[in-house]
C-alpha cells in the first residue's frame, strides 16, 4: 500500500462511468477546484456534462483505461460491473481507489460473502451453486424461502429469484439463471425488519469515519426511499458502523464502500452486500450532512482528511424512475414538487426515460425523519400527478 499523496485543487480525478454517481462526484470535485476526466460509451453522459473532459470509449477497452490513468492523477470508478482488467489496466498506470483487489470481491457475491464473515460480520447463510446437484443440495441444506442470485453482474434486483417452494418453479428459475451466469448463490431468504446502510469512508492513511446509519425502502428490487437517521435503536445503528469499519479496514480500502443489511426480526444485522462506491442510498448526505459522500470520496481519493459527517437535519431521499416520466407525457411537474418545505430537486441529465431508470431524486429535511420520509414521498407524487 502506497503512503498519502495529497492531491491539491487543480489535480485530475479520472472517473470510470459516467452515470448520476460520476456526475455528482465530478460536481463536487469542480466544486473543490480538481478537474474530472470521465470513461463513458457516451460522451452527453451524466458525469460528461460536468466533467473537464470525456474519453469516449467503451468500459471494455483497457487502452482507454491506460490513458485515463496517463491523464489523471487519480483514478476511481462508479460501478462494479465492469471487467476488473480494465481497472487492472489503468492501475498499471497510476493510483486507483479502491484498488482492482476490492472491485474482485465486490463484484461477486461469494467472494463478498467470504470477505464480509472473514472480517467478522454476518450473512445469511448461502451456498454456492454451479450445478444443478448443487441446487438441489442447497434447497435441502439451506432450505425455503430462498433466494437464488447470479453471482455476477446483477443490479437493482436483475438476476434474481425468490423461491418459495420445491419443485417446476424452483427449477425453472434455476435453468434461467444459469443460463446467465456461470456461478450462482442460493441464500437464506431474511424475513427482515428493516433494511439498513452504511457508507464508511477511509482514508489512504487508514482513518476511516461512517455517515449515519440509513434506513431503506425497495419496490420491485430497486430503492425507493432512504431515510436518515434510521429508525433502529442505537445500538443496532452503532453495531451497523462497527461492521462497515471493519469491512472498510478489512479490505483495505480506499475511498468509499456501502454496506448494506438486513435487521432481523430479533435485532440481528446481516450483511446482504457491498459497493466500493458512492451509493444511492447516501445521496441525501448532499442535504442533510455537513459533508456528503461525494465530498468525502474526493477527500478520500485526493488524500485529504475526512470531512465531519454531523447531521444537518433529519432527511429522506425518494428516487425519480423513468416511469414517471413515461405517465406524464414527459411532463413532470417539477415546480409543485418543490413547493413542499425543505425539498431539493437533483436530475441527473438522462435524456431517454425508461421504466426502472434513476432519473433523478428529491431530498426532503425536516424536524424529524417521519416527517421527511413523508414529504419526500408526498414531493415525488406531486411530480407525477398522483397522490403519495
Ligand atoms: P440485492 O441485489 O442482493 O441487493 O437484492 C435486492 C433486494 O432484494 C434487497 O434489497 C432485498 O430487498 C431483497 N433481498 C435480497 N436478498 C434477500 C434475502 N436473502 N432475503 C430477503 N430479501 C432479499
Amino acid at each position: 500500500m502506497p503512503g498519502t499523496r495529497v492531491l491539491p485543487p487543480g489535480s485530475c480525478i479520472g472517473v470510470i462511468g459516467g452515470g448520476q454517481l460520476g456526475r455528482m462526484t465530478a460536481i463536487a470535485a469542480r466544486q473543490m477546484g480538481y478537474e474530472v476526466l470521465v470513461l463513458d460509451p457516451d460522451p452527453r453522459c451524466p458525469a460528461g456534462q460536468v466533467a473537464s473532459g470525456v474519453i469516449a470509449s467503451p468500459y471494455s477497452d483497457r487502452s482507454a483505461a491506460s490513458e485515463l490513468a496517463r491523464r489523471s492523477d487519480v483514478v476511481t470508478y462508479e460501478f462494479e460491473n465492469i471487467d476488473a482488467t480494465v481497472v487492472e489496466a489503468a492501475e498499471a498506470v497510476g493510483r486507483v481507489f479502491p484498488s482492482s483487489k476490492v472491485l474482485r470481491v465486490c463484484q461477486h457475491r461469494v467472494l463478498e460473502k467470504q470477505a464480509v464473515e472473514r472480517a467478522g460480520s454476518r450473512v445469511s447463510p448461502f451456498r454456492q451453486v454451479v450445478t444443478e446437484a448443487d441446487f438441489y443440495a442447497a434447497v435441502k441444506d439451506i432450505g425455503l424461502p430462498a433466494v437464488l442470485k447470479t453471482a455476477t453482474m446483477g443490479y437493482d434486483g436483475k438476476g434474481q429469484a425468490v423461491l418459495r417452494s420445491p419443485g417446476a418453479e424452483a427449477a425453472a428459475a434455476f435453468a434461467r439463471l444459469r443460463g446467465q451466469a456461470d456461478v450462482l448463490v442460493y441464500e437464506r431468504f431474511v424475513p427482515f425488519a428493516k433494511e439498513l446502510s452504511v457508507i464508511c469512508a477511509r482514508g489512504q492513511d487508514g482513518e476511516t469515519v461512517c455517515f449515519p446509519c440509513t434506513e431503506n425502502v425497495h419496490k420491485d428490487n430497486i430503492l425507493d426511499t432512504s431515510t436518515a437517521p434510521a429508525d433502529v435503536p442505537p445500538e443496532a445503528a452503532g453495531e451497523a458502523s462497527r461492521i462497515a469499519t471493519s469491512i472498510a479496514a478489512a479490505l483495505d480500502i480506499v475511498g468509499l464502500i456501502c454496506v448494506e443489511l438486513f435487521l432481523t426480526t430479533d435485532g440481528g444485522l446481516l450483511v446482504n452486500e457491498l459497493a466500493p462506491r458512492p451509493h444511492n442510498s447516501g445521496h441525501w448526505t448532499i442535504e442533510g450532512c455537513r459533508t456528503s459522500q461525494f465530498h468525502q470520496l474526493v477527500r478520500a481519493l485526493c488524500g485529504l482528511s475526512l470531512g465531519a459527517v454531523d447531521m444537518a437535519a433529519p432527511v429522506a431521499m425518494a428516487n425519480l424512475l423513468g416511469d414517471i416520466w413515461l405517465s406524464t407525457d414527459m411532463k413532470p411537474d417539477f415546480a409543485r414538487a418543490l413547493r413542499v418545505p425543505g425539498a431539493s430537486l437533483h436530475l441527473y441529465g438522462k435524456v431517454e426515460p425508461r421504466a426502472g431508470r434513476k432519473m433523478g431524486h428529491i431530498t426532503v429535511v425536516a424536524g424529524d425523519a417521519g416527517t421527511a420520509l413523508q414529504r419526500a414521498r408526498e414531493a415525488r407524487a406531486r411530480v407525477s400527478g398522483t397522490r403519495s
